[in-house]
């Protein structure tokens, strides 16, 4: 892995490098995605059929697009019994870590009769796409579904690409079946998120869509944008590793290469203020990727966006892990907790040589659909939070608007709204 001096130069060089990754950079596919949102716009169910059946080469249509009990039951004898134990493990500490994210609605009253306040109020259909092309993904599955589920939504939907025998993943659907998903349907791509922005015959529209997928899936999420709300627009994974010369050097190449097996967009740094870990490191690195069986893509990833930087002291380490904003931080130094005071964009944050980053893609509770590429500097992790909304309660007694009556006639005047002030006026004409 390449070893890298961090200066003003090459620090701008990375940064400009990491941004080609961003998928507003895939102009080119967004022609074809328009094209398939028109379609499914136009002409709903028959174009949804036809492109499953070009792109999936399933033959789906009205009568076989949900998934029924029976799939469902058939899944559970096809997935490991173990496998299903853990995922409702996991279960048990997303939720309760979502649980914690809960809002209530709250009114402030005043004794002149003025309530203020604020109702909370779910999402009443939220659609969930899970990718299904190359992989099975439950813990998306999980990730997604739950914190809708504890906000509360009325009714949760799932699409996700079927085989070309029109069946699913086994996993997925026992995963969706343990999260409480209501509804599961075989289609993928830009056209099911297109099928539930809009609604067609067999899909209902949605409130949000959620949920990863390939550029074909972000592109398509972008796009509708306005029609639905959306989770964000997900790019290829990240890691970022802060470390000082106490880090494990096997354990931080262990955890860097577990982003850069995600894809060959994947990115995978280290920022070090030991350049004797820095070699450690990048030594290790090279032991594992001869063995793990993805090292194909790993050595791509690693050779497009893997950099092993050296800092000169921790301050400059964390400005520069700052600038990058990834979407996995871990800090595997001295005193990490001091250090992470320091951070202020990171999706997640793993403290210690215990809390290696798989521990947040499947089991510790927090969400692990988290900014990518640089948008920790204003995104936050999936929540709760994004299957709410807040609509604010106003209330004035006869008493309390007397008092104020003019100033809101005066703020309307000077806004030249004379409909606004007369609203105001006409109760106090006498
Ligand atoms: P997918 O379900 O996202 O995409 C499959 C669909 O793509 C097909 O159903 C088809 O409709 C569409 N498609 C394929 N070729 C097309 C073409 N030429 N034109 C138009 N549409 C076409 O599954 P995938 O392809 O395996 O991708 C999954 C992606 O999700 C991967 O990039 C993976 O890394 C990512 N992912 C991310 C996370 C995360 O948390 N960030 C989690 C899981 C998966």
């Amino acid at each position: 892995m390449r070893i890298v001096e961090l200066t003003d130069e090459s620090k701008n060089n990375i940064l400009e490098n990491l941004l080609k990754r961003s998928p507003n950079s895939y102009g080119k596919f967004e022609s074809a995605v328009a094209e398939i949102l028109l379609n499914i716009k136009t002409r709903g169910d028959e174009a949804l059929f036809e492109y499953t059946k070009n792109f999936d080469k399933a033959d789906i249509n009205a009568d076989n697009i949900v998934v029924t009990e029976a799939e469902i039951e058939e899944a559970y004898s096809l997935v490991d019994p173990e496998l299903i134990d853990v995922i409702r493990k996991a279960i048990v500490n997303i939720r309760s870590f979502h649980e914690k994210q809960k809002q209530y609605s709250w009114f402030d009253s005043k004794p002149d009769g003025t309530i203020l306040g604020q109702k909370v109020t779910a999402l009443a259909r939220v659609g969930v796409y899970v990718p299904g092309g190359k992989a099975a993904y439950p813990s998306s599955v999980l990730m997604n579904v739950l914190p809708a589920k504890v906000a509360g939504v009325d009714q949760i939907i799932m699409c996700t690409p079927p085989d070309k025998e029109g069946k699913v993943y086994p996993t997925t659907l026992v995963a969706a079946k343990e999260a409480g998903v209501d509804v599961i349907y075989k289609a993928g791509g830009a056209q099911a998120v297109a099928a539930m922005a809009y609604g067609t015959k067999s899909i209902p529209k949605v409130d949000k869509i959620c949920g990863p997928g390939n550029i074909y899936v972000a592109l398509a999420k972008k796009a509708v944008f306005g029609y639905v709300s959306i989770d964000s627009v997900a790019g290829p994974s990240e890691i970022l590793v802060i470390a000082d010369e106490t880090a494990n050097p096997r354990y931080v190449a262990a955890d860097l290469l577990s982003q850069a097996e995600h894809d060959e967009m994947a990115s995978a740094i280290l920022v070090t203020t030991s350049e004797d870990l820095a070699h450690k490191v990048s030594a290790e690195v090279d032991k594992f990727v001869a063995e793990l069986s993805r090292k194909e893509i790993i050595q791509k990833s690693l050779d497009n966006y893997g950099y092993i930087l050296v800092a000169k002291d921790i301050d400059e380490a964390v400005d520069v892990a700052n600038e990058i904003a990834s979407e996995h931080m871990e800090i595997v130094t001295k005193n990490p907790f001091d250090v992470m005071t320091k951070v202020k964009n990171a999706g997640a944050i793993f403290l210690g040589e215990y809390s290696s980053e798989p521990l947040g893609d499947y089991f510790a509770g927090p969400n692990h659909v988290l900014p990518t590429n640089g948008t920790a500097k204003f995104f936050s992790p999936l929540s709760v939070d994004d299957f709410i909304k807040k609509s604010s309660i106003i209330s004035y007694s006869r008493n309390a608007l007397e008092a104020i009556h003019t100033d809101i006639e005066k703020f309307a005047t000077a806004e030249h709204l004379t409909a606004h002030a007369n609203s105001i006026k006409v109760r106090f004409e006498n």
